[in-house]
Formats: C-alpha cells, sequence, structure tokens
C-alpha cells in the first residue's frame, strides 16, 4: 500500500510527465472508481489542464482550470501514460485523452482506489479530518504533547492515526519507532519530551530519504512503465529477519490488527 513517500513519488513523476497537458476526453470503464456521477466527472475535466500537482495525506491532488482532481490509490492503484494504441487490460478503469496524443490510463488490480472532483479553490488544510503533513511546522513536540494527552493507545497506532498525522503507514511506523528505539506496543501516555522530539525529527529524516530514494526513480520511468512508487528495501525493522542495527531477531507483533516488526533490543 502506498504511503507519503510513495504517493509523493507518484505525484512528482507524473508532474514531469503531464504537467500542463490538457484532458481532451476521458473514459471510465469500472464507475465505481469515481465518487459521484461518472459522467459529471467525465464532462468537468474535458478541456482542463494539468496545473498545480499537490499532495495531502495519501491523496493525490491535481489543480485544474476549474476544478481539482483527487485521486487515492488505496491498496493496488497506478498510473500508466501511455500510447493509446498499447493494449488495454481489464484492470485499467479510467483513461484520460491528453492533447499530446498520449493517454493518462488509471490501473487498479484490487478496484478500491477512487477519485472524484471538487471545486478549484477547494482547502485541504482540514479535508478528512486529517492531522497535518509531517513536514508542516504544526507537526511539532508540543503538538504531540497536546494530542496524546489522556490517551493510552500504543504508539504504533498513534502514527497510522492519520488524524494525529497525515500520510503514514504500516511500513514507515515501524521504521520510525525503530529509530526512535521506542517498542510499537509502548502506551503513547509512558513516553518523555525527549522521545516526542526524537518522533518528530525521525518521521521528518525516515519521509525525506524514502522521498529522495523515490525521486531518483523518476529518470528511470518512460511512458511505458506503471507509475507506482518504490518499494522499500532499505528498512531496518519492517518485513525483515534479523534487526539492521544489532543483528538480534525481530519479533512481530499484531496492534490494530497490522503486523508491528521491532528489534526487542533496541527497542525498549
Ligand atoms: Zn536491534
Amino acid at each position: 500500500m502506498p504511503e507519503l513517500p510513495e504517493v509523493e513519488t507518484v505525484l512528482r513523476t507524473l508532474e514531469h510527465m503531464i504537467a500542463g497537458r490538457q484532458i481532451l476526453s476521458v473514459t471510465v470503464r469500472w464507475p465505481k472508481t469515481i465518487e459521484g456521477d461518472p459522467d459529471a466527472f467525465a464532462q468537468a475535466l474535458a478541456g482542463e489542464h494539468f496545473n498545480v500537482f499537490e499532495r495531502r495525506g495519501k491523496y493525490l491532488v491535481f489543480r485544474m482550470d476549474h476544478v481539482t482532481l483527487v485521486s487515492h490509490l488505496r491498496m493496488e492503484g497506478k498510473y500508466y501514460v501511455q500510447q493509446p494504441e498499447e493494449p488495454l487490460d481489464r484492470h485499467m478503469h479510467v483513461l484520460f485523452d491528453l492533447d499530446d496524443g498520449r493517454q493518462l490510463r488509471y490501473r487498479d488490480t484490487r478496484k478500491f482506489g477512487r477519485m472524484f472532483i471538487t471545486g478549484l479553490e477547494y482547502d485541504f488544510s482540514h479535508f478528512h479530518d486529517l492531522g497535518p503533513e509531517p513536514f508542516d511546522e504544526a507537526f511539532c513536540p508540543a503538538y504531540i504533547h497536546a494530542y496524546r494527552k489522556g490517551k493510552t493507545q500504543p504508539l504504533k497506532s498513534l502514527l497510522l492515526d492519520q488524524s494525529f498525522v497525515a500520510g503514514i503507514g504500516n511500513i514507515y511506523a515501524d521504521e520510525i519507532l525503530s529509530a526512535c528505539a521506542l517498542r510499537p506496543g509502548r502506551s503513547c501516555r509512558r513516553i518523555t519530551r525527549h522521545d516526542e522530539e526524537n518522533i518528530v525529527r525521525e518521521t521528518r529524516r525516515i519521509l525525506c530519504e524514502a522521498i529522495a530514494a523515490g525521486g531518483t526513480t523518476i529518470r528511470t520511468y518512460t511512458s511505458s512503465l506503471g507509475v507506482s512508487g518504490l518499494f522499500q528495501n532499505d528498512c531496518c525493522v519492517h518485513e525483515q529477519k534479523t534487526c539492521r542495527r544489532c543483528g538480534s531477531e525481530i519479533h512481530i507483533k499484531r496492534i490494530g490488527g497490522r503486523s508491528s516488526y521491532y528489534c526487542p533490543v533496541c527497542q525498549k
């Protein structure tokens, strides 16, 4: 499932490939991908240009001329930029014909991804109860301190809570807690000011490094390749057998229905 760095990579890759392009027409092949009326969706986007590329949490936000196009990839959503004569497969659910003759294709084998349109000036700061972006000043130790007050949930659940901070999923939550030497099952009540500072710093560092790693792959994308973001090869604990720091065996614990990987030696 794409998390913030993958969504950011997809966004910047698409910006690189289709910025300024005009949509001539839209074909919706699986109507449930569209929230709202698919015909109205297609009509509203015909003639619009891809002007500004933004991200909010795990949402891709495209500011057009008169509307904003919003897309959430969920589990398996991917974008392709291809020539119209390239064969379509049955998982390609939305097609955007572009003014340079290419086609932007949305492919989703699980069909969980969604897209919709909203007003051009729509303010995403309070969108869907999403918390601050990890790189916003609002995400700071004092904010964590205030947010966790009176709460007892595990740290892992706190990081996955999109209203606490936007964009972090299972992989990066495990990696952030590993970098902070905190066990995922530790109650968010039992951390210090120092831990709060570490969480802010390590969240930004890890996401930055992941975005940078994804960014380097942009050059290798061509018009026929899927844009799916990077897969993590450099994790210290997530889906690892042994800890990259100390070599100890990694433990797995189910927290909030998700598998959490941690090192029992490095993380307290
Ligand atoms: Zn370790």
